[in-house]
């Protein structure tokens, strides 16, 4: 791990040097160019002068790339990391034509796609590793981490539970759970939720454990967010309790017939996701880690947040 770091480190100080050479002689050669001639030239050296920043930060990624040593990772040192996750989790994962159309959820659903996949093709990029997808049931993702895949990103909560039988990386999105109603729906409180005769969640995640908490007996799991959404607008529900993010996914494609609360109305708490990892491989923590900085550090994570997540809500 330790050399990992220091590989890292050596990589990200050669993208800050690189990043000031650059920068500096860029500055110098539009004050000489904007002393000497015109502004419009001055302009075009300045463009340049970026051109060659972001060429120098890209030389730098690569060289992260090659440098960082995962040999002694139990997992990926065989050059694949195996990323598990559930597809009906919009706009982090979701069955679309591979496009960072959301409206593809419906129209064709061929490829997973989403946040999660953008993010771990990313780390896997800067790792030098091939990403490889493998969709399953959520309620079966942390027993698949270490035997069926190396890591899962899938927009799963960081909690104590969990991290007992997995590592994880450093949060990457806060979240909350939130309740999905149809539009005529009265609830609108907790005690509501109590008197409920029917409460949707995806089995095994955050939402279906509050809603346990609530009311027990009016607590119906099932495989998928799908399942729980349809059976909410089919009548079986009275309420799906959902992550903020993908209750808004959900919400945009029936904005006529479903509604959305806050958790906040409820009293839910604020959570926040993780990549989970195997436990017996801090070469791989420290490795996506060190990746998902550089992606915050650089930009590209809040690229990503506005191509994925950002994107429907606009719509
Ligand atoms: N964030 C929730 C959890 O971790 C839901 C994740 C999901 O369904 N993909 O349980």
């Amino acid at each position: 791990m330790k050399k990992v770091l220091a590989v890292l480190l050596a990589g990200s100080m050669a993208a800050a040097l690189a990043a000031c050479g650059s920068s500096k002689s860029t500055d110098s050669a539009a004050q000489s160019s904007a002393a000497q001639t015109s502004t419009t030239e001055a302009t075009g050296a300045s463009t340049e002068a970026g051109g060659a920043a972001t060429e120098a930060a890209a030389a730098a990624t690569e060289a992260a790339a090659q440098q960082t040593d995962l040999s002694g990772s139990k997992y990926l040192s065989d050059g694949v990391m195996t990323v598990a996750l559930n597809s009906t989790f919009p706009p982090f994962e979701y069955l679309g034509d591979g496009s960072d159309d959301f409206s593809a959820i419906t129209s064709n659903p061929t490829q997973v796609t989403g946040f999660d996949v953008a993010l771990v093709n990313e780390i896997g990029t800067r790792l030098g590793v091939k990403v490889e997808i493998e969709d399953m049931d959520f309620d079966g993702i942390i027993a698949a981490i270490g035997t069926k895949a190396d890591v899962a990103a899938t927009g799963m909560t960081i909690n104590d539970e969990r991290k007992k039988s997995v590592n994880f990386s450093d949060p990457y999105y806060d979240a909350t759970q939130a309740v999905l109603l149809t539009k005529d729906s009265s609830i609108a409180t907790e005690d509501d939720l109590k008197k409920a005769s029917s409460i949707g969640v995806q089995q095994g995640t955050t939402g279906d454990n509050i809603a346990r908490g609530i009311n027990d007996a009016a607590t119906v799991s099932v495989k998928s967010f799908n399942q729980a959404v349809a059976d909410l607008m089919n009548g079986k529900n009275d309420a799906v309790i959902v992550d903020q993010s993908t209750g808004e996914a959900f919400l945009s494609q029936n904005p006529d017939k479903l509604k959305l609360l806050p958790g906040s109305q409820f009293k839910f708490d604020t959570e926040q996701y993780g990549i989970a990892m195997p436990k017996d491989d801090d070469v791989m923590l420290g490795a996506v880690n060190g990746a998902l900085e550089a992606i915050k550090a650089d930009g590209t994570y809040d690229t990503l947040v506005e191509k994925y997540i950002n994107n429907y809500e606009a719509q």
